[in-house]
């Protein structure tokens, strides 16, 4: 632990309810609702020579879930895709991650917290491969989760709500001890849904299926990366998955922002092996992803 940077003592600036202020001045007093009761809402973006990908449906996701859990962040969707690229900008940053996230303050404390003021902060930090690059390319391990992602009856099943998380860091770890990377999640009914920070995806061929995302984000790079498999003449199948038909896929792959495009050697005691498809879909997204680069190779 004792060469782990800490997030809150670092150089730099974050922007915070309207302007860039210091790293290490971007506190909230223990009293905030966001702590006490989830009332929070983030996003997960990255940026690749500067520009950060799909800057504005991760801002309208932002802002679209702050609506579902009954707030409203006072700056419009353009004024938040600005202050992003000011954040990353300011930090001199060029291949990073950028987390906005919005929170009730401490104007209320108790259930009802309607007058409590909407914060929004931004920041963004140097951040390379989620999974190391030579791990990624042999295939990660899952291990299957025991919580489920909830029925969208109990939760804001389909935001990035701080609450949803709750459930995720409890898996990845489970996961991480057991000596997997990441953890596979089954829905309230018994479906496979996703990972704790990804969706996933299986092949036959060259067709791709995924689990509906019915009770779980409809990530951005999920979208992209069906996008670029019908560009490459792949057929892009949503359906029900059951676990019992793992065994019958060829590959496995997840997808998020973090993640990119991660192939996926086994899910419990079911291999897969990491072929073609995904290998072709991850420089697909890489290179859309970052196109001068792609240019320049
Ligand atoms: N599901 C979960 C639980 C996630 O945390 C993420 C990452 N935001 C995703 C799916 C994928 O979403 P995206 O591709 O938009 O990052």
């Amino acid at each position: 632990m004792a060469d782990l940077m800490s997030y809150d003592d670092r150089d730099g600036f974050i922007w915070f309810n309207g302007e860039l202020i210091a790293w290490r001045d971007a506190k909230l007093h223990m009293l905030s609702h966001g702590l006490h009761y989830a009332s929070a809402v983030f996003e997960g973006e990255r940026a690749y020579g500067g520009e950060v990908f799909e800057l504005t449906k991760h801002t309208e996701r932002l802002v679209d879930g702050a609506q579902t859990l009954d707030f409203e962040i006072p700056y419009s969707v353009a004024e938040i895709d600005e202050a992003c690229r000011q954040t990353v900008k300011a930090n001199n940053l060029s291949d990073c991650y950028v987390r906005p996230i919005a929170w009730r303050g401490s104007e209320m404390m108790g259930v009802s917290a309607q007058a409590t003021k909407i914060n929004l902060s931004i920041a963004a930090w140097d951040w390379g491969s989620y999974f190391p690059m030579e791990e990624r390319l042999k295939g990660i391990k899952l291990a299957w989760a025991t919580y489920r992602r909830p029925d969208p009856a109990t939760a804001p099943a389909r935001t990035k709500a701080a609450g949803l998380y709750m459930i995720c860091t409890i898996e990845k770890h489970r996961a991480e001890k057991a000596g997997y990377a990441e953890a596979l999640m089954l829905d309230w009914r018994g479906h496979v849904a996703e990972c704790t920070s990804g969706n996933i995806f299986f092949t036959k061929g060259t067709e791709l299926h995924s689990p509906t995302p019915d009770c779980f984000l409809d990530g951005i790079t999920r979208q992209t990366v069906m996008e670029l498999a019908r560009k490459r003449g792949y057929t892009c199948i949503d359906r029900t998955i059951m676990p019992e038909e793992l065994k019958d896929f060829d590959e496995c792959f997840m997808v998020g922002t973090a993640a990119e495009v991660t192939p996926i050697k086994s899910v419990g005691d079911i291999e897969f092996q990491p072929g073609v498809v995904c290998e072709t879909l991850l420089n697909d997204y890489m290179a859309t992803v970052q196109p001068g680069k792609a240019a320049a190779e």
